[in-house]
């Protein structure tokens, strides 16, 4: 079967490779119908995540149909249409008691699956813990309205759960990327008050304007005064941090009123400063990456009942085959991309 590869720094091949198969009681084999790039594939490209193991099948955004089952696994079947969740998690360790399956102390747990495992930009993908890795999907919902219901939608279920959102709240979210864009969905959800976007790029920011009217928008370098303006105590209640720029972290908790709550979504290239002296005595509360994925059979049902839609994001689609075409537009934000999938099928 073809599957996109993680070569060497800065390489991905499509490569043909053996089929997976059952290697534990607990694993499922999942013929792919539909992945999508992520930014964190590229971030395993150019070498940022040291986890990631040359020779791996990238790819940890997908759904598909189960093809087969261990002996163990019980919450799905063959033939079954399935999200894919992008962490493995067993279910029954400390972490994952509490919910924290991103730090589940499996081998193949937390974000395994097309970094430390081989993932699913590819025809077949085998997924550990299926139990707790894949959630059947509705009838009514498509495999494109399912394709991110398992890592950037999770991500932004996730953020909005963890950051105390109430209804006088304003939430300053930074970044309108894909995943800026769940987590906007997913704060909409809890409907505070006013919800104001942050984001540098002006095609971004008209996606934002067009779907979003209710949302106000703001570039960067003006945020800070406008933040002050569209509040009474002096910054946002909620800031989520989406963008991982360069000076982005520094504004979030800029942003953020006295008291405030900052939590930080994105994965960024290099460390970060928390400058505690310049922060003394905003007794800011700082919740950090990275995503809890254990929520997705909430997120099918929301999508089965129209509250999240995130099949605008899907702005491209290419074969397989061409998988090296789309990586090339999706790397160079050509022509608008917000998301691309990646049809198993074409
Ligand atoms: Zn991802
Ligand atoms: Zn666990």
């Amino acid at each position: 079967m073809l599957a996109c590869t993680y070569s060497s720094q800065g390489v991905f091949t499509l490569l043909n490779k053996p089929k997976p198969v059952l290697q534990d009681s607990r694993d499922a084999i999942v013929r792919v119908t539909l992945a999508s790039i992520c930014t964190s594939d590229l971030h395993i490209k150019h070498g940022g995540v040291p986890r990631a193991v040359p020779g791996i099948t990238v790819g940890h955004e997908m759904v598909g149909v189960v093809e087969k089952t261990g002996s163990a696994v019980s919450s799905v079947r063959p033939g079954d249409r399935v999200a894919v969740n992008v962490e493995t998690f067993c279910g029954e360790c400390f972490f994952c008691r509490h919910g924290w399956v991103n730090n589940c102390t499996d081998p193949n747990g937390g974000w395994a699956l097309g970094c430390r495992i081989d993932g699913g930009q590819a025809e077949y993908v085998r997924v550990p813990c299926a139990d707790q890795g894949l959630t059947p999907i509705p009838d009514t919902v498509s495999d494109r309205q399912a394709l991110f219901a398992g890592d950037i939608l999770a991500t932004g279920y996730w953020a909005a759960a963890i950051s105390g959102i109430q209804a006088d709240s304003t939430v300053l979210i930074l970044g309108a990327g894909p995943t800026g864009i769940c987590t906007l969905q997913c704060v909409l959800l809890k409907v505070p008050e006013k919800i104001i976007l942050c984001e540098k790029d002006p095609q971004r920011l008209r996606f934002i304007q067009k779907h979003y009217p209710q949302v106000l928008t703001v570039q960067p370098e003006k945020v800070r005064e406008f933040i002050l303006s569209q509040t009474l105590h002096g910054g946002a209640d909620v800031v989520l941090e989406v963008a991982g720029g360069t000076d982005t972290f520094q504004l979030a908790w800029q942003c953020a009123r006295p008291n405030g709550t900052v939590t930080v979504v994105a994965l960024y290239d290099s460390p970060q400063v928390l400058p505690l002296p310049d922060m003394y005595g905003k007794n800011l509360t700082f919740k950090t990456g990275g995503v809890d994925g254990c929520r997705c059979g909430n997120i099918l049902s929301l999508i089965e009942q129209g509250q999240i839609d995130t099949t605008p994001l899907i702005t491209h689609t290419f074969p397989l085959r061409e998988i090296a075409k789309a990586y090339d537009l999706f790397e160079a934000r050509r022509d608008g991309v917000i998301k691309i999938a990646i049809d198993m099928e074409a």
